[in-house]
């Protein structure tokens, strides 16, 4: 894994040409360390699969099986096709044939980066750590749901930016409790982007197949009951992956998220210290930024947000989506959201 990122630094860096380093997102909040919660087990998995129903999965003709849940090709396979939804770029989608096929090249549809390691091996997921469309800023915010991501939206509504939220299944709070159910529909209703975290928000490259396996398709599933949709793009927390990581997001139709722009506001820096990390950025006036923030911190919310929100814009900045700012499909599919039942639990 350090091999693989050091030339994924270096690669980057040196197309770049700018002297940003890939940190480590490492936000691991004492409450979480703290918390009892269990990672989502593979038996969790499959026997909350085994709810759903044809209404909430209203872009299914069938429930979704224990084995279609688990295996990204049969959930691509009755999902709905990607529709053209507002978060679905103008560029025609990969098909399922496409996103199957180890052996097929990736198609010209697929914006594939110029200014990162393509993968030799097609079965690995695409890793993303830069926008390619020019002039766009894409602010992510990690770690949530949690107690400020309706002000976060608001904030972002307010200004006309669209965010994009990685979230959690069991992190800070449970995504399933009521309160954390309605922040991630209001943020989505607002018209934010929402993705995965994964489960637990533990380091992938640490996990055989069948842990990393369940710590995407945890998230996935939530998101699709809560909002409809099944996202396209996945965090790994810490930034940490490993080629077993990729293969599996590949298989599960997933797209590897980094960023290029570290706020640092999980790693111990001041409000003051992460606004005079985003004037230096924008003083260079990079051609785009992938900015990594977390929505757990309210100083984030509060002070560094709104501030990097006005020097981003000043800037002349178009402030997008991460789907936007990539001219990808935010997600996998779009149906209708489900409806609680005991079976939604941490
Ligand atoms: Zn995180």
């Amino acid at each position: 894994m350090l091999a693989k990122t050091t030339i994924f630094v270096i690669a980057s860096l040196a197309i770049r040409g700018s002297a940003k380093t890939v940190s480590h997102d490492r936000s691991m909040s004492v409450n979480r360390l703290l918390s009892s919660s269990q990672p989502l087990s593979n038996d969790q998995l499959l026997s909350t699969s085994q709810s759903l129903s044809t209404e909430q999965l209203s872009s299914t003709i069938q429930p979704l099986s224990t084995d279609q849940l688990l295996s990204s090709s049969e959930l691509l396979s009755t999902s709905q096709p990607l529709s053209t939804g507002r978060h679905v770029s103008s560029s025609q989608p990969v098909s399922t044939d496409q996103l199957l096929s180890a052996s097929q090249p990736l198609s010209t549809s697929q914006p594939v980066s110029t200014n990162q390691p393509v993968p030799s091996n097609a079965s690995l997921a695409q890793l993303i750590s830069h926008c390619t469309v020019n002039n766009t800023v894409a602010l992510t915010f990690d770690d949530g749901p949690y107690l400020y991501l309706e002000n976060i939206t608001d904030i972002l509504s307010a200004a006309n930016v669209t965010g994009t939220f990685f979230f959690n299944g069991n992190n800070y709070d449970c995504i399933y409790n009521p309160d954390e159910m309605q922040r991630v529909q209001y943020a989505y209703d607002h018209g934010h982007q929402v993705a995965s975290h994964t489960w637990s928000h533990k380091n992938l490259a640490k996990m055989n197949r069948s842990r990393i396996s369940s710590e995407m398709a945890g998230v996935e599933l939530a998101l699709q009951r809560i909002v409809g949709v099944v996202p396209a793009f996945t965090r790994p927390p810490y930034g940490d992956y490993n080629e077993l990581v990729q293969r599996i997001a590949y298989k599960r139709n997933q797209t590897l998220v980094l960023w290029d722009f570290d706020s640092g506001d999980s790693m111990g820096a001041t409000a003051a210290e992460s606004k005079s990390s985003y004037a230096k950025l924008i003083a260079t006036h990079p051609s785009t930024i992938l900015a990594l923030n977390h929505e757990v911190y309210k100083t984030t919310v509060d002070q560094i947000l709104p501030f990097a929100i006005s020097k981003l814009q000043a800037a002349g900045y178009n402030l997008v989506s991460l789907a936007e700012c990539l001219n990808m499909p935010a997600y996998n599919s779009q149906g209708t959201r489900g409806t609680p039942d005991p079976t939604w639990h941490c």
